[in-house]
Formats: structure tokens, sequence, C-alpha cells
């Protein structure tokens, strides 16, 4: 079937006790056993629940992966990547300006059961190679970066991941599969917050891991029977909702971001943009092939913090805060708000300045985006 033939029915039939269309939300904790050991397949919800298995079934066969299993937040989702792919003594290597959320992950939490990480600029094949180590188990690449829009190749990333038996996991929350689909690529794990794109709508928190190998597979689905940190029924219908519209809103994100983004790059307050479909992207032309377009994420740099604050604050329509990917145009400044917890040092190494300003475009009329930011930059 086709991408948005899948986005509506993968996973997904008519309710048998009802005929209902949408996949009811099972909201339960349990399920009735006729006997010992004689029941549907579900027991407790924790294990299955058939709203989440829809869900996890749906972007299964969107990822192309085997299974998919649905998580808290999308970092609940890469907590239970660590716990299937990484033990004590073990290296990971990650890329070096990744969401703020992962370093701190990695850096504060999954490093204190004796992992070691490298964080490396994937985007540079020769740079990964050299931080290969025979104990590296996991070399997670995030593409396009969060704010800084760098690429890497993930089919020439998965040569070495191959030739060193250790897996490939690819944040693939900016792009949706609808634009990149990083298992086809080589990948063996993909993961997302879908609090993003997939979701949409800027009404849930969520995650979800999709696996290339059904012995992952196995392994991820206890651990999330195991560990527990689970997506609610009704998030998992919300995100099971968002998902149908998933195409024709990737399409409407893309062809207004790449209008704000050569906007921008003529406006003379800005001193660079960070946007893969602006010809002069370093990686403009690995983007064209990566993806199947350049999506709604930029970054642009102000040059200063009164310079950032004074847009943010003056702007109507595009909202100040936190997050991406929903309908709406969000706002945010990296430095003080997703990449707080990246120390300053490291942050201002990477490009991440006080003056840089990171829009996730939405899907609002572009001729009202354009005079928001207009007013905003007050010429
Ligand atoms: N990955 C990326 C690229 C993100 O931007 C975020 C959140 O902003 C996450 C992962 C974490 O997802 P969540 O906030 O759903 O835990």
């Amino acid at each position: 079937m086709g991408f948005r033939t899948d986005a509506i029915h993968a996973g997904q039939e008519p309710d048998p006790t009802t005929g209902a269309v949408s996949t009811p939300i099972y909201q339960t904790s349990t399920f009735v056993q006729e006997g010992i050991g004689k029941h549907k397949g579900f027991e407790y919800a924790r294990t299955q629940n058939p709203t989440r298995m829809a869900l996890e079934r749906n972007i299964a066969v969107l990822e192309g992966g085997v299974a998919a299993y649905a998580f808290a937040s999308g970092m609940a989702a890469e907590t239970a990547v660590t716990q299937l792919l990484l033990r004590q003594g073990d290296h990971a290597v990650c890329t070096n300006n990744v969401y703020g959320g992962t370093f701190r992950l990695f850096d504060k939490i999954v490093s204190h059961g004796g992992i070691e990480f490298s964080y490396v600029d994937t985007s540079d094949i020769e740079a990964l190679r050299n931080a290969m180590r025979p104990n590296t188990r996991m070399v997670f690449v995030e593409t396009p970066t969060n704010p800084l829009m760098t690429i890497t190749d993930l089919a020439a990333v998965s040569e070495i991941t191959k030739e060193a038996k250790c897996r490939l996991v690819v944040d693939n929350t900016f792009m949706s599969p609808y634009l990149q689909r990083p298992l086809a690529l080589g990948a063996d794990i993909v993961v997302h917050s879908t609090t993003k794109f997939l979701n949409g709508h800027s009404d849930s928190v969520g995650g979800i891991a999709v696996l290339a190998h059904e012995s992952d597979a196995d392994q991820l689905h206890f651990i999330q029977s195991a560990a527990g940190a689970i997506l609610s029924p009704f998030d998992s219908w919300l995100v099971l909702r968002g998902i149908k519209t998933l195409p024709v809103r990737m399409e409407a994100h893309n062809l207004t971001g790449r209008t704000i983004a050569r906007y921008l790059s003529e406006k003379k307050q800005v001193q660079k943009v960070y946007y893969p479909g602006l010809p002069d992207h370093p990686q403009h032309s690995l983007a064209k092939k990566q993806m199947s377009g350049f999506g709604a994420m930029i970054a642009f740099d102000l040059g200063s913090l009164e310079a950032a604050s004074h847009l943010l604050e003056n702007l109507k329509l595009c909202s100040l805060g936190e997050s991406l990917g929903g309908v709406e145009t969000l706002i945010s400044h990296p430095a003080s708000m997703s990449h707080a917890s990246v120390p300053k040092g490291q942050r201002d190494l990477l490009g991440i300045t006080d003056g840089l300003v990171r829009i996730s475009v939405g899907i609002e009329d572009t001729e009202d985006l354009l005079a928001d930011l207009e007013n905003a930059f007050g010429d």
C-alpha cells in the first residue's frame, strides 16, 4: 500500500465488536479470562493494550520495521533502547549536537552504569570511524540534528556499524517516516518523540522505538512490559489519529518551511540560517538524496541574546515555547530551553549561541507567518 493509505489503515481494522471505524480507546487495566490460561491474547494492559498495539503496528509499517513499542515519552523510548543494547563496560557513540535531553540521559544517567559515551560529529564519517572501539555497541545518530540541522549520511554510517557488529539507532523525530526512512538506509532501530510531528497537534507526550530485527523486538517488548514506561491508551489514540494526516501535514510543513527559510536567509538581521533545503547548506545534496523533503525545522542566528529576545518578544502568531512539530508555529531559544542541559562551553563549540533561534514552522497560512516575522523584526 502507499504511505497515505498505510498512515490511515495500517494496524487498524474496524472494531470487531461494533464496527467502529475509529480504533476504540481501550481504557482498561485488565481483561477478563475464561479460565486458567484461557484468554483472548490480552491479560494486563501494561503488557498488551489494543489501542497501543494498533499504534505500534501502524508506525512499524510506516517505518518499515518488524515491530514497534510505544513509551510514555521520547526519552522513555530512548531509555528502553539503551536498556536493550548497552551493558556495563560497553561503549557508545552519539552525534555531538543531539537534542539536549538525549545528551542529559546518556551523560547523567546511562553512563552511571559503567557505559562510556563518545560524542562526535557523525556527519564526519572519518571522525565516526576513529571513534569506534572494539566494545562499541551502539551508534546513536540524530539527523537532521536539533537545532543545527546537520545531516549524517545514514547509509555510510550503517556500513561502519554493520562491520563493527553494533546497532545503529536513529532519532527520526525531525523528519517523520514520511520524509526519511532510516531502516531502509541500514539503521537497526528508529526512535521518535511522538510528541512532535507524528502526533502533530501538541496535545500528547509520547515516544516509540521501531525495530528492524525480530530478536531486538522480542527483547524490547520484554523491557516495555517489565520496566513499564508504556504509552497510555488515550495518548496512543491521539497519536493514531494524528498520523492519519501526517502525509498532508508534512507536505504543508515542507512548503511553508522552505518559504520561511528563504525569507530568513535574505533578512539583514539574520547572520546565518541552518536549513538543509537551502543550496548553501553544507549537506544540501546529501539531504536531497536521503530525505524526501527538507521539513519544517529551521535555526537561525541573530548574533546576540538581545536580538533574539527582541524577536521572540515581538512575535504574535508564532508562539514562544518548547517542543516542535505541531500544526502551530512554535519558536524557541535553544540555549535557554531545549539545550540548557548542555554545558555553555560545549554549546558555544557546537554553535548553539545565545543569538540562535529555532523555529518549527506550522501549517498556518504562509503569508500570516511572514507578516508576523516581518513585524517582529521591525525593520
Ligand atoms: N528527540 C528529539 C529530536 C527531540 O526534539 C525530543 C524532544 O524535544 C526528544 C527526542 C524527547 O522526546 P520527549 O520530549 O517526547 O521525551
